[in-house]
């Protein structure tokens, strides 16, 4: 099996069902996110232990890229603190945006999460796999926001 089976099983295996996609009544914080090019629309639910992610999960519904790249999301954040997400982050939309491509720097920042790479080259997918990044920049923002007051 090469690396694009491999890539296409983790991203199938996260679409057809995600250990982080149910409800989180404890959650600190949630945040739709909504890519209407494509119909996709994800609520975002994180706990926040001081500014250490403790667990992240999921609701909604759309294609399967946006799933799938929203359920790795999810287990590659769990645990970090925002900082070291906002890092992730970063380096994820810099591999979609054909920035980054070193596999050694994509596969130790961002562990399966790296199965998402071949989108950088369909444009036309891109909103759909950043979409919960996007969303989850959005938390990190306004908690710096509300930290400086
Ligand atoms: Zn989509």
């Amino acid at each position: 099996m090469d690396l694009k089976q491999i890539y296409s099983q983790i991203l199938m295996q996260h679409a057809r069902s995600s250990d982080y996609k149910h409800p989180m009544e404890d959650a600190t914080w949630t945040e739709r996110g909504h890519n209407p090019s494509c119909g996709d629309d994800i609520t975002l639910s994180v706990k926040l232990d001081g500014d250490r992610i403790e667990k992240a999960a999921f609701e909604g519904h759309g294609c399967a890229i946006s799933m799938a790249s929203t359920s790795l999301l999810c287990e590659s954040i769990e645990g970090l603190t925002l900082e070291e997400a906002q890092n992730k982050v970063d380096c994820f939309l810099q591999m979609i945006m054909g920035e980054e491509k070193d596999p050694e720097v994509l596969e130790e920042t961002l562990g399966d999460a790296v199965a998402l790479q071949d989108i950088s080259h369909m444009p036309q997918r891109v909103k759909c796999a950043v979409l919960a990044w996007r969303t989850l920049e959005d938390l990190i923002r306004e908690k710096k926001e509300n930290a400086g007051k």
